[in-house]
């Protein structure tokens, strides 16, 4: 904190949108938010920012707040606003009460990644030692658990390679499933200023994004695939990449486990694989494909970066292997300028999973069910561990629904917008007996909940978030929480309400206490961060300033793993009722469910979802530009207006899900990925009619 005299004072903290993770400078009046100032110094954006970051904080004051908790014996009654030693017993009995009729395994919660390290980790702490159960999820799996899936599998951890300041280095970037521009965007105007200082771009996304034509940027080859066929076009990739001598044989031999390449190799050589196999499935000319693929492999140093569009798919966890063989076939892993870098979507995503958010998983990916790391973690917290993995959430959703799941905290979270199906989600929250929400806002899951505490936002936090380069940066107070208590306090008193004594002095102590559990963060502490400004995990003795570029010298796992990647069409179908595919995602002034930014002066941009439809599929349905059109597929309808536009193909329909008034999830599918459970929101078969037509 910098004090200017006179009620000035500057905060140095970290942007609370996206896994970009900037720094800024908070320039305070008291207590109130005079301007965000991008710090120079700051590791992910050394003094660039976006508009989310610089603007969009004004929701952190806004009058929509809940300062107050709130309870209420049953949904349909009125909330009624009390005290947080109210609040905390009454969610501790009814948690207790399930406990005792229906056992620990009827409980559970999911940990937020808007929320710092250090609160997320007291969460499942609390949902492990004090529920009982390893029932713990994360938004990531709804986003990027395949990713931890495919990376785990092949290189041996769940994180992106490399720093950010390696796309400098990079000779050809493939961007694949990800729109960093309007997604992540201080680090699409990094990549941007790479590619016009001479690197080579291969988009490969159905629909045009900025970055495949923008001032001075032309993409080499726009590889504009079916929604669906992601695994495919990898595969044939790989299979150029193999049956024309492109792949590094020095490192393969060198870095690579022997037997797992050659069945790799064996299968992905096969004649099936072949682009022109493979072109009539993926919707793009095998002679592109072929033509991506060598310049992948023999342009210099190839960076692959991709998002949501690789990993919400049926095959999401196939695909990120998939990713993964490609670049240890080239030797693109190791150096600055290469790997496989998953552009994580929410600011602490990143830090969630890292904490231990995973039924599976304690902090630092290690297993729940390897008695050796539970034994650490139950002599430290004083509590029998479960030694099976739990419930993901969507198993909790679907045994609420069956009437064996009784109770749910959730942490920051508005699953019954964000999630797929939303009938199912919502079904699911009315029929647990305890639904406790922790959030700034009344949002829609609130409408389910028994128990509101109020949360509060990133200028009130004192703490870390981890960013998609896996930095971890410091979160420091500018006000003081508007609640009257921190959430890492409020969780610590249900876990000690519940009979498991929960107490910090400060959230200092929290993240020592992650250090001690937690090898890959041993050496981070508040003091490490504030001297360093920021570290990149692994973090220990091994490393003492961090690890910018993972796998170097060789690979988390020790021999990088290759992996067969069958391709299997998803069974979302189109048919003659449900026509088109829709895809979703988002747009640089909005941020997810909008929670934050629609409530922020930005209110008046892109104010509303749209759906973009071809011109082509708009003739045919009698719709013109702007007509309110009804969206409709096996889960569910809404409407919405029409963008026609080419940015996506003939047979492709686009939309963000921002609005709850458009509620676009109520539409996608919830079919999952087949090793994480990540639904599949690229690809959900739609009908789109002009509104009230007959
Ligand atoms: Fe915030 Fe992301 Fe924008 Fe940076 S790029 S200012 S982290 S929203």
């Amino acid at each position: 904190v910098i004090q200017h005299g006179q009620g000035e004072h500057a905060v140095s903290t970290t942007c609370a949108y996206c896994g970009v993770g900037c720094s800024f400078r908070a320039e305070m009046q008291g207590e109130t938010v005079v301007r965000m100032v991008p710090e120079k110094t700051g590791g992910a954006n050394a003094g660039h920012s976006c508009v989310k970051g610089r603007f969009a904080f004004g929701y952190a004051t806004h009058p929509d707040r809940v300062t107050t908790p709130m309870i209420r014996e049953s949904i349909d009654e009125p909330w009624r606003e009390t005290t947080w030693e109210e609040a905390i017993a009454f969610a501790a009995d009814r948690f207790t009460a399930i406990q005792a009729a229906h056992g620990p395994h009827t409980i559970g919660g999911i940990t937020s990644s808007r929320c710092t390290n250090e609160e997320v980790f007291v969460v499942q702490k609390m949902i492990r030692a004090a529920f009982g159960t390893n029932n713990v999820d994360t938004c990531a799996r709804v986003c990027h658990a395949p990713t931890g899936y495919g990376l785990k599998q092949t290189f041996g951890t769940s994180a992106g390679t490399q720093d950010f300041q390696s796309v400098e280095h990079a000779d050809v970037i493939l961007l694949i499933g990800a729109n960093p521009t309007d997604g992540h965007p201080v680090f699409g105007s990094r990549m941007k200023q790479r590619l016009r200082a001479g690197a080579t771009l291969i988009v490969a996304d159905p629909r045009r994004i900025d970055l495949v034509r923008t001032p001075h940027v032309q993409a080499a080859h726009h590889l504009a695939l079916r929604p669906g066929s992601n695994v495919a076009l990898i595969n044939a990739m790989a299979h150029v990449v193999m049956t024309e001598g492109l792949e590094d044989r020095a490192f393969i031999a060198e870095r690579c486990d022997p037997d797992s390449f050659a069945e790799w190799a064996a299968f992905i050589r096969q004649p099936q694989n072949a682009p022109e196999a493979l072109e009539g499935l993926i919707g793009v000319p095998a002679a592109d494909i072929r033509a991506a693929a060598r310049l992948y492999a023999t342009g210099g140093n190839g960076a692959i970066y991709y998002g949501l569009g690789v990993t919400e798919h049926s095959q999401g966890s196939t695909m990120v292997m998939g990713l993964a063989n490609l670049a240890m076939a080239t030797g693109n892993i190791g150096r600055r300028g290469v790997g496989v870098n998953p552009l994580r979507g929410q600011n602490n995503v990143q830090g969630s999973c890292d904490m231990g958010s995973f039924p599976h998983e304690f902090s630092g990916y290690r297993s729940v069910t390897d008695d050796t790391v539970r034994a650490t973690f139950e002599a430290a917290w004083g509590a029998a561990l479960q030694t099976e993995p739990g419930l993901r959430l969507p198993n909790m959703l679907d045994a609420a629904v069956a009437g064996t799941f009784k109770g749910l905290f959730i942490q920051g979270e508005d699953i019954a917008q964000s999630d797929p199906n939303t009938r199912h989600v919502t079904a699911a929250l009315r029929a647990m007996d305890c639904v406790v929400v922790m959030d700034l806002f009344q949002n829609e899951t609130a409408a389910y909940a028994h128990v509101f505490l109020p949360g509060t936002s990133f200028l009130e936090k004192d703490g870390t978030f981890t960013n998609a380069e896996r930095r971890i940066n410091r979160v420091r107070p500018a006000m003081r929480p508007k609640t009257g208590t921190h959430e890492w306090q409020a969780v610590c008193d249900l876990a000690t309400a519940m009979g498991h004594p929960m107490a910090y002095d400060d959230p200092s102590q929290i993240m020592d206490e992650i250090a001690a559990l937690t090898p890959t963060f041993a050496g981070v502490s508040f003091d490490r961060l504030d001297r360093l400004g920021s570290v990149q995990w692994p973090c220990n003795d091994a490393a003492p300033e961090g690890t910018p570029i993972m796998h170097a010298d060789g690979f988390v796992r020790g021999q990088g793993r290759f992996m067969v990647t069958d391709f299997v069409a998803t069974e979302e179908r189109t048919t003659r009722a449900f026509p088109l595919i829709l895809t979703t995602g988002r747009i640089l002034s909005q941020y997810n469910v909008g929670a934050q930014t629609r409530r922020t002066a930005n209110v008046t941009w892109h104010a509303e979802d749209r759906l973009e439809i071809h011109p082509h599929d708009a003739e045919v349905r009698g719709i013109a530009e702007g007509d309110r059109v009804s969206l409709a597929s096996r889960m569910g309808a809404t409407s919405l207006r029409a963008t026609l536009t080419e940015r996506v193909p003939p047979g492709v329909v686009y939309t963000t899900f921002h609005h709850p008034i458009t509620g676009a999830n109520v539409v996608t599918t919830d079919r999952g990925d087949w090793a994480t459970d990540c639904p599949e929101y690229k690809v959900t078969a739609v009908q789109v009619t002009l509104a009230n037509a007959p």
